[in-house]
């Protein structure tokens, strides 16, 4: 358990849980002061507002029924 509540060096530091209880889950390597692989960063890089309309409730996309 321990091993995975640090980030460990080389390694993406992509985080996962609550506040103070974070564990690192994804190991893939990664440059010299890079923080996250290139799939973490494509993540966080992304605009709020962004992830937060791709994040509501998982819906699909707008249905829109010809009636
Ligand atoms: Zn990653």
């Amino acid at each position: 358990m321990d091993s995975l509540s640090l980030p460990r060096p080389g390694c993406c530091k992509w985080a996962e849980g609550d506040a103070g209880n974070y564990t690192f889950p994804c190991s893939n390597r990664v440059e010299a002061g890079v923080s996250y692989c290139e799939e973490h960063s494509s993540i966080v890089y992304i605009p709020p507002e962004e992830r937060r309309r791709s994040r509501s409730g998982g819906a699909p996309m707008t249905f829109r029924r010809a009636a």
